[in-house]
């Protein structure tokens, strides 16, 4: 049984959902919003990880090493 389907055009980097043509990489116009709003942070303020809990939910995604 195989759940990971990939489309053709990838996942939304924030939520994971299908990203749309017109948004992409994206899904939505929020999750741009979002995701420029994050980046934009980060080069104003040097603050600990982001309290976004898809952001949050990525990075852990990210640390798990599959050859540990
Ligand atoms: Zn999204």
């Amino acid at each position: 049984m195989s759940t990971a389907a990939k489309t053709r055009s990838g996942a939304c980097p924030l939520c994971r959902k299908p990203a749309a043509e017109q948004f992409a990489p994206f899904c939505s116009q929020g999750c741009r919003d979002r995701d420029l709003l994050n980046w934009l942070g980060d080069g104003y303020r040097i603050a600990g990880p982001p309290a976004d809990p898809d952001t949050l939910a990525e990075t852990l995604d990210s640390r798990r090493d599959p050859s540990l």
